[in-house]
């Protein structure tokens, strides 16, 4: 076997080596910081004055996108340059091959001018990239100050080269593409929650002049109200108060999801939310004839967390509990998960609502949390809804890095369970 000079297999090594933290960069997904490193060292690999990539654009033109090399000679070929798909360029994608190039100067049928001719470069070796699916994409080449032959392993590794850059691009352009779409896609939500909360401050304000002066008219303040009358004054009163409550609830919605409601970190005992809840539930509870129970495990710590969002979460799932039960109990249970220490990164703290209400069929539970779902075979004047209320609280359950479960048994009772971090990171 024929031994390789030790310059040769150095060099190999060295091809290897720029080859393998050429492909380790493939996953840096800016695709003009990838283009440059990778031009800067093909440049040096294969000892050439300029190295390029070019890139076809969307209206079919070529457009360089990353040079490296000899400092004076870049400077006389713009990045910005734009051009039509012709000479060399043009041969390597039609012919979809690699092109060595002697000399350019006596390279026939393929211009010599330009820059190219006044810098008087003179070797020339590239291959073509194209996309996944085949089509054309750009183009990689070397140009060298004196004419040289380009050997069959040269133009390998160019090939090589070509191959890996066109799997990046493609990546990085798809990228690019999924952070437009995204970019889009917010931009639009933001504007429908900025016209929901325009339509809904339009909307409630005169809805409120209609309730108070509904309530005026109910009272006698214009007169007495006859009992003919006063059934549709109070269906009337009754459909105002269920439209402001969508309007509200359509309301803080879109205030939770434009990311315009402020976290307040806070450090509060369970026992201070529970003592809260109770004074404002238990008259609620009473006229419905419900018994309402707190249950607090000893071993839950103080939380750090946002309080206020906790008691809203709290509220609406014990109005909903209260709502839809006839009869018996509803629980709020908290208690500690997570070992037999308090560590303050992983420990979280379970808030179980639990009632005998009329329960939710399984296949409903999964959908609860949709905005405006209401479940199936409910009595809708008797339960009238908006179907907002879980929507809200699962909102604002995930603004306070917790979860939400919901388990419930049809016609025996359901539970709502909300777990948060017992210290809710600061970064909010
Ligand atoms: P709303 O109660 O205004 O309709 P929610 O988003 O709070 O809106 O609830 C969605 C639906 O989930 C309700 O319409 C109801 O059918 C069901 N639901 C919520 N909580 C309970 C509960 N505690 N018991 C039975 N069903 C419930």
């Amino acid at each position: 076997m024929k031994r390789r000079p030790v310059a040769d297999l150095q060099r190999s090594y060295e091809e290897q080596r720029v080859l393998r933290e050429f492909l380790s960069n493939l996953l840096l997904l800016d695709l003009d910081e990838l283009l440059q490193r990778f031009t800067e060292q093909v440049v040096s690999l294969f000892h050439a004055e300029v190295a390029w990539v070019r890139l076809i654009d969307k209206e079919g033109k070529i457009r360089s996108r990353a040079v490296a090399g000899n400092k004076a000679v870049i400077r006389l070929m713009p990045l910005e340059e734009v051009g039509k798909l012709v000479g060399r360029s043009r041969w390597m994608l039609d012919n979809r091959k690699p092109l060595a190039v002697r000399d350019m100067a006596r390279d026939k049928g393929r211009p010599y001018h330009g820059t190219v001719k006044a810098v008087k470069l003179h070797g020339f070796l590239g291959a073509p990239l194209f996309t996944r699916d085949g089509k054309p994409s750009g183009v990689i080449f070397v140009m060298t100050r004196s004419p040289r032959v380009f050997t069959q392993r040269e133009i390998d590794l160019i090939e090589q080269f070509a191959h890996g850059a066109a799997i990046a691009i493609d990546n990085a352009r798809l990228f690019e593409e999924v952070q437009k779409r995204s970019r889009e896609a917010r931009e639009a939500y933001e504007a429908k929650s900025e016209f929901l909360n325009t339509l809904a401050h339009e909307l409630r304000t005169p809805l409120n002049v209609i309730i108070g002066s509904l309530q005026l008219l109910l009272d006698g303040f214009y007169g007495k109200v006859t009992e003919k009358q006063k059934p549709g004054l109070e269906m009337l009163e009754r459909n105002a108060y269920d439209l402001r409550n969508l309007i509200n609830g359509v309301l803080d919605l879109a205030r939770i999801e434009a990311g315009k409601v402020p976290v307040i970190i806070e450090e509060f005992a369970p026992k201070e939310v529970i003592d809260e809840l109770e004074s404002s539930y238990m008259d609620l509870y009473g006229e419905k004839g419900l018994e309402l129970k707190f249950n607090l495990e000893n071993s839950v710590p103080r939380l750090r967390s946002d309080k206020s969002k906790v008691k809203e979460i709290l509220q609406n799932l014990l109005a909903n509990a209260a709502k839809y039960t006839e009869r018996g109990v509803v629980e709020l249970k908290v208690r500690r998960l997570r070992g037999k220490k308090v560590d303050h990164k992983r420990t979280r703290v379970a808030f179980s609502v639990r009632d005998t209400g009329i329960g939710i069929r399984d296949e409903d539970l999964s959908h609860l949390f949709e905005p405006f779902y209401l479940a199936e075979g409910v009595d809708r004047r008797k339960y009238p809804g908006t179907g907002l209320g879980l929507s809200i609280v699962k909102r604002l359950v995930e603004i306070l890095d917790g979860e939400i479960q919901a388990k419930s048994k049809w016609g025996k009772g359901s539970t709502f369970t909300v777990i948060f971090p017992l210290v809710l990171s600061s970064q909010h």
